[in-house]
């Protein structure tokens, strides 16, 4: 650490000529900082990835299978489905099921979260609120352990991506699907995707795109943002990320099905009495894309957008609430506002004074976990002291 420090030093301040030949000689000296990337590494192939993914949209859509397909696992093994006349009244659940995948000694803990009677009911205005409720509890349960006293197991329940499945039947996004993606579009990574788009021409296919795409804008929804290709990245790698880009929504085709393209070569797919669509081809879908993001390259890139940005504003939220205790006097008392026809305007602390606030309740906390700990210590300490003195 000392070495490492001085050399710091030297290259810094070290301005006359002998200190600057000194510099260049320890420049070609190896010290070490190369290894980095490996210990990172190591570090986090044992701890392991984890990684919550949501699915919604309507029933049928082709969900389940997709998710088979893409992690080649069967996650759905105890899967119920209703009967269609029950499906008209039936509410919407929220599923969780969770599944390690192991590949080449990484492990990725896969939480799948399921919203099985999404917009099957007649009346469905509102039946996705219990999905944007369960996305904030993840965040409220975030926060709660985050201010906790026991900061370093903090389970990450937050859903990370939501893949949000569109029907190709329709001529692009549905009333239902604004109003939902809509109340989700700041608490979630979106991605949308066309399902079933074997039912689709190519050309069909790209006009539906375009008119989600158009809708999306209108709307002013939010959708992931795929962050920018670094410029030092080979061109194979850019030209990769251009087409992925552009393929958004993503058309896809999920099976679980081995068939057997023309007799030699097994392949995933759907076969029909004109050929066989292979959901791995990318002439065929944006499949391989799809699972090429979620799984190789962007994994990473979801989680750290969720806690930066979509988690960092639920929280910025509820701590200006916080700061203003008359909020919710004030929502409850509108009417009698209205009567008396005056509004007397609510002080508001100011962000970074509220930051300080935390700052201070977080230190207070970390203090009293070091006073505790210390007490165990001599708790400890002195039990083992009496032991000691009854043995002898
Ligand atoms: P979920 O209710 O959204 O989970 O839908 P499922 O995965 O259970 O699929 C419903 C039906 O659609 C099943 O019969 C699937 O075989 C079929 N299916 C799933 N994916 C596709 C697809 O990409 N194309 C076509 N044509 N059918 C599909």
């Amino acid at each position: 650490m000392g070495l490492q420090w001085g050399l710091g030093k030297k290259r810094k301040w070290g301005e006359t000529a002998g200190a600057a030949t000194a510099s260049r000689t320890m420049d070609k000296e190896y010290v070490g900082f190369a290894a980095l990337p490996n210990q990172l590494h190591r570090k986090s192939v044992k701890k392991g990835f984890d990684f919550t993914l949501m699915v919604a949209g309507e029933s049928g859509l082709g969900k389940s299978t997709l998710i088979n397909s893409l992690f080649l696992t069967n996650l759905y093994e105890d899967r119920h489905l209703p009967e269609a006349s029950a499906r008209l009244t039936q509410t919407l659940t929220i599923e969780r099921r969770g599944v390690e995948i192991e590949e080449g000694g990484i492990k990725v803990k896969l939480t799948l979260v399921d919203t099985p009677g999404f917009g099957d009911s007649v009346d469905c205005s509102d039946c996705w609120l219990p999905v944007v409720r369960f996305i904030e509890e993840q965040f409220e349960q975030y926060l709660r352990d985050e201010s906790g006293l026991n900061r370093k197991n903090i389970q990450d329940s937050r859903v990370h991506c939501c893949l949000y499945f569109i029907s190709p039947f329709g001529r692009g996004l549905r009333p239902l699907d604004v109003a939902f993606l809509r109340a989700v579009h700041e608490k979630v990574n979106i991605i949308p995707v066309i399902a079933k788009a074997d039912a689709l021409m190519p050309k069909e296919t790209q006009a539906l795109k375009q008119r989600i795409r158009d809708q999306l804008k209108e709307e002013e929804i939010n959708i992931y943002q795929f962050p920018d290709c670094d410029s030092d990245e080979d061109e194979d790698f850019k030209r990769q990320d251009a087409e992925m880009k552009e393929s958004i929504p993503f058309a896809v085709v999920g099976s679980c099905e081995v068939v057997r393209d023309g007799g030699t070569r097994p392949v995933r797919g759907r076969r029909y009495s004109w050929g066989t669509v292979e959901v791995e081809n990318p002439h065929h879908c944006d499949f391989l894309n799809l699972r090429r993001m979620l799984v190789q390259t962007h994994l990473q890139d979801l989680k750290e957008v969720t806690h930066d940005i979509l988690y960092e504003g639920y929280r910025a939220s509820c701590l200006q609430s916080l700061a203003r205790p008359g909020a919710r006097d004030r929502a409850s008392r509108s009417k009698l506002s209205r009567q008396s026809a005056t509004e007397i305007p609510l002080p508001m602390l100011p962000l970074a004074e509220t930051e300080k606030l935390i700052r201070e309740k977080d230190e207070e906390l970390r203090r009293m976990q070091e006073m505790l700990e210390k007490m165990q210590a001599q708790m400890q300490q002195s039990q083992t002291q009496g032991e000691q003195s009854d043995a002898l």
